[in-house]
C-alpha cells in the first residue's frame, strides 16, 4: 500500500480524534491500524477508546508499539491544537449544562461510575440517589477528565484514573451556578473509576432560621442559649450529609447577627466549603493527605488559633483526641468553641469522647462542654399523601408501632407514585431531626459514675430531654413524615427499647 495515501484518522475532528496530550498513547491510521504504546497498554483513557473503537462500524487492527513509534506516526502532522481547545471547550460546557441541571434539581452530589463499557451518572437528591445519565465510555471519561484537568485548582492537572485523586472546582465554573463552590473526589473501582462531585449549595441565611430548618421550640431556644454562652465546647453531631454543616453555618450567622458582625469568629476547616458572612474562615494546613499529617494540622491549627485573637471558635471537626483536647483547651482559655463529631445521639458524644482517650474528669466537666446536639435529616411527605386510617397496606410491624406510639387519625403515608411535583417518589424535601442538650453536673456526674445508658435516662427523665425518636413521632403525628420513612432513621421502638 501507498503509504502516502493513509490518513491520520486520530488528529481529524470526530469519532476517532485523539486529543494531544494522549498522542503518545494511540495513534488510529486509515488503513486500520491502531498503533498502542505498551507504555499506555492499560492507560483507561485507551482502554476507553479502544472500547469505543470496538463499537463502532470501523474494523481496526490493534499492534502494540513503543511510545517513540506512536510519536514517529504522529511525526511532521500539523498542529491541531485547534481542534483540541474545541473538544475542551465542548466538554466543559457539557459538564456545565449537567451541573446546572444536578443544582437545578437540589441535588447534593453528582457521582460519575464509569465502568468497562459506559458511564452512569447518578444524583443524590434529597438523601436518594437517582439514575440520571447513561453515556458512552469515552464521552463519560472525557467528561471526568476535562472537569479535573481543566476546571479544577490543582497543582497538578493531570487526571489519573488509576489513583485516587481530590480537588476543588475553580470559582469561576460554579459560581454563577447557584452554588459556593464545589470539591471532586475520585477513587478506582473494578472496573474503572469512581468519580463524586460534591455540590456546595448557596443557602440563602436571610431567610433561615433554627425553627424553620426543623428543630423544636424547645431545642431552638437551647441552642440560643449555646449561642450566648460565653464560655464552653458544644458538639455537633450526626452521621455525613445529616446537615450538621449548614446547621452550624446557620448557628454562626445568626450569632455574628446578634452581636451586629463586631466579632471575631475564627474557623478551621478542610477545607472552608460553606461561606459565613463576617467570619474569617481558614483552611488546615496538611503536609499531604495522609491522616497523620491532616490529624497533626488540625491540632496545629487549633493550637495556633488562640495567638489569633478569636472571640469564638468554629472547628470543623474533632478528627481524634489531640484535636479535642486542642478544642477544650480553647473552651478552658475563654474562648467558646463549635465542632463536630461523629456520634448516633447526643449523650453518645461524651462515649465518643472517653474512647478518643478524653480525660473523663475534662469531657464530664460541665463549665467545659456545654452543648451536645444530635442530628440527622428525614424526608418530608408532599402535599399528595394519603390518610394512614383506610391506607393499611404496610408492614404489620409499622402497624404495631403506629397503634402503640403513635396517633393513627393524625398519620399520613406517601401516596404511591406520587405526584409530578414530588417527581412520583411522594415526598419533597427534608427535616431535621434532633436531639440538643445542655449537660448540667448532675448529668456529668451520672456519666462518670453508671455510664451512658444512665446518662441517656437522667437525660429524658430528668432533665426533660427530647429525644430523636420523640421528634420523629411528633413529626409523623403532624402528618409530616411517613412513618415507614421515619423508622428507617430511628426505630419508633427505640425509646421504649433503650430506656
Ligand atoms: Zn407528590
Amino acid at each position: 500500500m501507498d503509504a502516502s495515501v493513509i490518513e491520520i484518522l486520530s488528529l481529524k475532528a470526530g469519532d476517532y480524534f485523539v486529543p494531544p496530550d494522549h498522542r503518545e498513547k494511540v495513534c488510529l491510521l486509515s488503513d486500520g491500524t491502531l498503533m498502542v504504546s505498551q507504555s499506555y497498554a492499560t492507560d483507561m483513557w485507551v482502554l476507553s477508546y479502544v472500547e469505543n473503537l470496538k463499537h463502532s462500524d470501523f474494523g481496526f487492527e490493534q499492534k502494540t508499539v513503543s511510545t517513540d513509534e506512536v510519536k514517529e506516526a504522529y511525526g511532521g502532522a500539523s498542529s491541531t491544537s485547534g481542534h483540541s481547545n474545541a473538544n475542551n471547550t465542548h466538554r466543559q460546557n457539557q459538564v456545565t449544562r449537567m451541573i446546572r441541571e444536578a443544582v437545578g434539581r437540589k441535588a447534593s452530589d453528582i457521582h460519575f461510575r464509569v465502568q468497562r463499557e459506559q458511564v452512569e451518572v447518578w444524583y443524590r437528591i434529597d438523601g436518594r440517589l437517582l439514575k440520571a445519565h447513561t453515556y458512552s465510555l469515552i464521552d463519560g471519561h472525557e467528561m471526568c477528565a476535562t472537569l479535573y484537568s481543566s476546571m479544577c485548582d490543582v497543582a497538578k492537572a493531570t487526571f489519573i484514573p488509576s489513583q485516587s485523586q481530590r480537588a476543588r472546582v475553580a470559582a469561576s465554573f460554579v459560581e454563577h451556578l447557584g452554588v459556593s463552590g464545589a470539591r471532586i473526589e475520585s477513587r478506582p473501582t473494578d472496573t474503572g473509576y469512581l468519580m463524586v462531585l460534591r455540590l456546595f449549595h448557596r443557602v440563602d441565611l436571610e431567610k433561615m432560621s433554627i425553627s424553620g430548618s426543623g428543630y423544636m421550640p424547645s431545642q431552638e431556644k437551647l441552642l440560643r442559649k449555646m449561642l450566648r454562652s460565653p464560655l464552653g465546647v458544644n458538639i455537633f453531631s450526626g452521621p455525613t450529609g445529616s446537615g450538621k454543616s449548614t446547621s452550624l453555618q446557620l448557628l454562626m450567622t445568626l450569632l455574628l447577627r446578634a452581636m451586629n458582625h463586631e466579632l471575631h469568629l475564627l474557623t478551621i476547616e478542610d477545607p472552608p466549603e460553606y461561606p459565613i458572612l463576617g467570619a474569617v474562615q481558614t483552611p488546615i494546613l496538611a503536609r499531604d493527605q495522609s491522616p497523620a499529617a491532616v490529624s497533626a494540622a488540625w491540632t496545629e491549627a487549633i493550637s495556633n488559633a488562640v495567638r489569633l485573637d478569636p472571640d469564638t471558635m468554629m472547628v470543623g471537626e474533632m478528627g481524634d483526641v489531640s484535636a479535642a483536647m486542642a478544642a477544650m483547651r480553647l473552651a478552658m482559655t475563654g474562648h467558646p468553641t463549635w465542632t463536630t463529631l461523629h456520634a448516633n445521639d447526643c449523650i453518645q458524644i461524651l462515649q465518643r469522647l472517653e474512647d478518643m482517650g478524653a480525660p473523663l474528669a475534662l469531657l464530664t466537666d460541665s463549665s467545659i462542654i456545654t452543648g451536645l446536639i444530635n442530628q440527622s435529616l428525614v424526608r418530608k411527605l408532599c402535599e399528595c399523601k394519603v390518610k394512614y386510617t383506610g391506607n393499611e397496606e404496610i408492614p404489620e410491624d409499622l402497624h404495631e408501632h403506629i397503634s402503640q406510639f403513635c396517633e393513627p387519625s393524625n398519620v399520613y403515608l406517601k401516596r404511591p407514585g406520587g405526584c409530578p411535583k414530588c417527581d412520583g417518589s411522594g415526598e419533597i424535601g427534608r427535616t431535621v431531626l434532633a436531639e440538643v442538650c445542655i449537660p448540667n453536673q448532675e448529668l456529668m456526674d451520672v456519666f462518670k459514675r453508671h455510664g451512658k445508658v444512665q446518662a441517656r435516662r437522667h437525660w429524658v427523665n430528668k432533665m426533660d430531654g427530647v429525644t430523636k425518636t420523640q421528634h420523629l413521632i411528633s413529626l409523623i403525628n403532624q402528618g409530616l413524615v411517613d412513618p415507614d420513612t421515619g423508622s428507617r432513621e430511628i426505630q419508633l421502638d427505640q425509646d421504649a427499647r433503650t430506656l
